[in-house]
This record gives C-alpha cells, sequence and structure tokens, in this order.
C-alpha cells in the first residue's frame, strides 16, 4: 500500500548503525522523512567513534570500513582526498572514522536531495506503542512522536556485574560499570583492576596508561586470553568459505583443520562469509553448543588489534605494568584506605591471589539479555509485549527481515532492530561490514512495507 503522505521514519540511536540506516533511507526514498533519536552527546558516533585519543585505532583495515555496502573503497576514497596518508591495508583512527560517518550525514542529509528530511532529536526514547498510522513514541523530555515505522539500534547495553562483585561494591565509587561511559583522567593514582580482557579492556588500559604512565593494571578473566595482533597482510587470495549446511561439530573441526593449515587468522577470515548461513541452519542448541566451543577462541582470532594497539600492550606487558591472568574473582571490598581489595582464585588452582585497586572496572563485554535490561525503552518494549527475547537470551528476537518478534512471536511490518541488538539472529553483528549492508537492507525493508520505495541509488 503506498503511503498517501510522506512517510516519517523513526531511527532510535545515532550510533554507526542508526545514522546508516537514516542515511540509507534518505538516499532511496527521494520523500521519507527521518527523525533520529539520540541521548548522548556527541550525536552520530555512538560508543565506539567518539573518541579524541588519536591512539585510539580502528581494529578493521581501512580497506573493509566502508560505511556503504555498494561502494567497497568508500573510507579509503575519503582518506586519500583527506591527504591523511593511509590506504586500505592502515588501520585508521576511530576519530578519523567519526569524521567519516560526519561527512556523510553532512553530504546526504544537508545536499540537495535530503535537504530538511533529516530531524535529529537530541532525546531518548523511552516508550512505543501503536499509535496513529503506525507507532507513538514517548520521549524522555516528555515529548510524544507519531510515525509510520520505527527502527532500533540501540546498540551494545552495558556489561552486565560480574560474579563476586556483590551489591554493595557494585554501588561504591570505586567500581566502574561501564567503561564506555568514564573518563579515565578523573581517577585519582593507584593500581587497576579490570575485569575481562577483550578489546574493551585494551582500549580502557592504553587510556589508563595515557591519563597516568606507569600506573599498575592487573586484567582479570576467565581464560586470561587476550586478543591478537592483525599479523601482516592479509592474504592475497582469500581461502575458500566451507559449506554453508555444517553442523556446530563439523564447522568447529574444519576451523581447526584450515588453522592447522593456514593459522587462526586465515580460516576465520575464509568462516566469515559463511557465518550468517551457518549460524541460521543451526536450531538454538547447536547455536548454543558452538559458541560454548568456539566462542573464546573466534573472539581473540576474529577481533584483532592494529599493529600499533598491540605493540603497545605488548611493551605493558613486558614491563609488567600490565598483567593479563586467567582467573576468577571471589570477593571485593572496600579497604578503609580508599582502596578496594580483591581476593581471586587463578584458573585451575587453588591458591587465592591479593589485589588492590583504586578502581575496578567491568569490561566484560555487552550482555544483550533483554530480560534482565534497565533500560527504559527495552523495559517498555517486553512489558508491552513488543519485543521478547531470542532464544540465547543475545538480543531481540527478530525474523529474517530483522522486524521485532512479539511475545507471541509474531513479527510487525513496522517495527525493525539493526545493529548488535540483532545478534540472536545472525551472531556477527558486531562491526562495520556486517552492519552496513543490514542497515541498507533495513531502510530497503521499511520503504517497501510502508510502500515508499523509490530507486533513488
Ligand atoms: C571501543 C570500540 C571500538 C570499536 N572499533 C571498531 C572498529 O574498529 N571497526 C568496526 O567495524 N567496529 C568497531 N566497533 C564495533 C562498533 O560497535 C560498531 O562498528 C558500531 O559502531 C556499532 O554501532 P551501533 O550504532 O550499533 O551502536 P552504538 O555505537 O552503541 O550506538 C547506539 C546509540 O544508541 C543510543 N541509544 C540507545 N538507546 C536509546 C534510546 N532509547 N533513545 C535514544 N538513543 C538511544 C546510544 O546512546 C548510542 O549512542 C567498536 C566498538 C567499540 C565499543
Amino acid at each position: 500500500m503506498p503511503h498517501p503522505s510522506a512517510p516519517v521514519i523513526a531511527v532510535v540511536g545515532a550510533g554507526f548503525s542508526g545514522v546508516m540506516t537514516a542515511l540509507n533511507l534518505l538516499r532511496r526514498s527521494p520523500e521519507a522523512k527521518v527523525i533520529l533519536f539520540e541521548r548522548r552527546v556527541p550525536v552520530g558516533l555512538g560508543a565506539a567513534y567518539a573518541t579524541h585519543n588519536p591512539r585510539h585505532r580502528l581494529n578493521v583495515r581501512a580497506g573493509n570500513m566502508s560505511a556503504w555496502p555498494d561502494r567497497p573503497g568508500h573510507f579509503v576514497e575519503w582518506l586519500q582526498a583527506r591527504g591523511l596518508g593511509l590506504g586500505a591495508a592502515d588501520f585508521a583512527t576511530r576519530a578519523d572514522y567519526g569524521r567519516y560517518l560526519q561527512s556523510q550525514v553532512a553530504e546526504i542529509a544537508e545536499g540537495p536531495a535530503g535537504a530538511g528530511r533529516l530531524v535529529v532529536a537530541p532525546d531518548a526514547v523511552v516508550g512505543i506503542e501503536p499509535g496513529g498510522d503506525g507507532w507513538r513514541l514517548t520521549s524522555a523530555m516528555g515529548r510524544a512522536f507519531d510515525v509510520h515505522a520505527v527502527a532500533l539500534a540501540l546498540g551494545n547495553p552495558p556489561p552486565a556485574r560480574p560474579p563476586g562483585i556483590d551489591e554493595g561494591f557494585a554501588a561504591s565509587d570505586a567500581y566502574v560499570p561501564d567503561p564506555w561511559r568514564w573518563d579515565a583522567r578523573q581517577l585519582g593514582p593507584g593500581p587497576v583492576l579490570l575485569i575481562g580482557a577483550g578489546l574493551t579492556m585494551v582500549d580502557v588500559a592504553l587510556s589508563l596508561d595515557d591519563a597516568q604512565p606507569g600506573r599498575p593494571i592487573l586484567a582479570l578473566s576467565r581464560r586470561g586470553l587476550a586478543p591478537l595482533e592483525h599479523d601482516g597482510a592479509p592474504p592475497a587470495q582469500p581461502l575458500a568459505p566451507p559449506p554453508g549446511d555444517l553442523s556446530p561439530l563439523r564447522a568447529l573441526a574444519w576451523l581447526k583443520a584450515t588453522a592447522a593449515d593456514h593459522g587462526w587468522r586465515t580460516a576465520i577470515d575464509a568462516v566469515r562469509p559463511a557465518t550468517r548461513a551457518l549460524w541460521s541452519g543451526w536450531s538454538a542448541s547447536q547455536r548454543q553448543a558452538f559458541l560454548r566451543h568456539a566462542r573464546p577462541f573466534w573472539e581473540i582470532h576474529r577481533h584483532r588489534l592494529a599493529p600499533e594497539v598491540a605493540r603497545r600492550i605488548a611493551a605493558l606487558r613486558a614491563t609488567g605494568q600490565l598483567v593479563i591472568a586467567a582467573g576468577k574473582i571471589r570477593d571485593l571490598a572496600p579497604q578503609p584506605d580508599g582502596l578496594a581489595l580483591c581476593r581471586w582464585r587463578g584458573r585451575g588452582e587453588r591458591a587465592t591471589y591479593v589485589a588492590r585497586a583504586a578502581a575496578v572496572i567491568n569490561c566484560t563485554g555487552p550482555t544483550g539479555d533483554i530480560v534482565t535490561s534497565d533500560d527504559p525503552l527495552i523495559l517498555d518494549l517486553v512489558r508491552r509485549g513488543l519485543a521478547r527475547p531470542d532464544g540465547l537470551r543475545l538480543g531481540f528476537d527478530v525474523d529474517a527481515a530483522d522486524r521485532l518478534r512479539d511475545v507471541s512471536g509474531a513479527s510487525h511490518p513496522t517495527l525493525f532492530a539493526v545493529g548488535p541488538a540483532t545478534r540472536g539472529a545472525h551472531w556477527e553483528i558486531t562491526a562495520v561490514p556486517d552492519i552496513r549492508g543490514q542497515a541498507a537492507a533495513v531502510a530497503e525493508a521499511i520503504l517497501g512495507a510502508l510502500g515508499g520505495r523509490a530507486p533513488a541509488v
């Protein structure tokens, strides 16, 4: 059914997923209007690209960071047009990537085709209900917006409270629950305990060292596995992916055998084009089994460090300033001197170690379970029965077109999700190379549902 008036679409969240959904809508339709909601400043950069620290680098080569699935060289062309001296194999700064995203907004939303059709609302959406000709959104500032369709691009929720941290300690000043909403420069002197050893830990450790060089840092995770470096240039000829119909066990065996012959990096790169087919063919219990066995290795090989970053982390480890250990927290308690006392047990050991820390920072990565979320909008969607968790509790349950499934399992034609919250359906939907195609597809699906599609691209 063509929409009688120009369709109005709400995009909630203005990180990469939301911005690119909005821009794809404007690019694909000559008439659609978009209201882009963002509750934090700066708008349009999200958690990843709002940094000014030039040492914070992308963890994906520039050649694979185009925001547009149909223009693979676009980011590299943008870098070269600005004389930044970087090519496809280099790792740009995350700040430059933020500038790239903002340039896309300026080009499309302020250009002749898009002018006046993108409204940025610096406000949090706290409620969504059926209303008017589609949906009625309410915002934290108490405003109401009637729109024809909604795309939720809420990003990653903050990490869950790890075992060993009780409510009392979690409420203390020494505990940092969300590493992305915290500034290392505000912390007084003293050692720091990081819980988790992935990319978030790497970022936080570098920020801590920038703010106070020499500060002792202990990073504790169950396995003590830190992300690896992008070693050397990618192979000229990538390996053929595995068949998309392998069982989880066979997929794991394929990975191990290929890694033995070609290295883990090449093996994981070869699997990536097939992850969607593999994942969508597995049952919930097969997916769970694969995650249980492959996830730790997948994470360190799949999410790798730019060489500059890896060199700094190696140097911090070599001097003993940064220690990455495998173990579990037994308990944590504030002490009269202001430092926290942590008792932890090494993996496979009986001994208990003691560490003192001026701050304990949760770097365990995002939680996806919408049922335990305390986010007002997610609570509202669950309470109204408009959303339900996927089988593995990685995010929203969505159908093959990324439409939210409601409590009964039915999907609504005009309520969509984009980005990491759709992990249950896609698994690999964390980084730009995965999300850019989804943002374009969701924009296309929204316009198709509203009958306002026009081949403007
Ligand atoms: C430190 C870091 C480095 C990374 N580096 C890379 C990299 O090098 N390459 C790569 O490809 N990927 C990288 N990633 C992955 C990155 O998460 C994705 O590339 C992408 O930025 C995810 O964007 P998003 O919009 O889905 O989420 P986010 O960036 O988290 O944006 C979601 C936005 O939604 C807003 N929001 C949520 N709820 C509401 C609401 N109710 N109302 C209004 N606004 C709301 C939030 O405030 C937030 O700004 C990195 C991630 C991090 C955290």
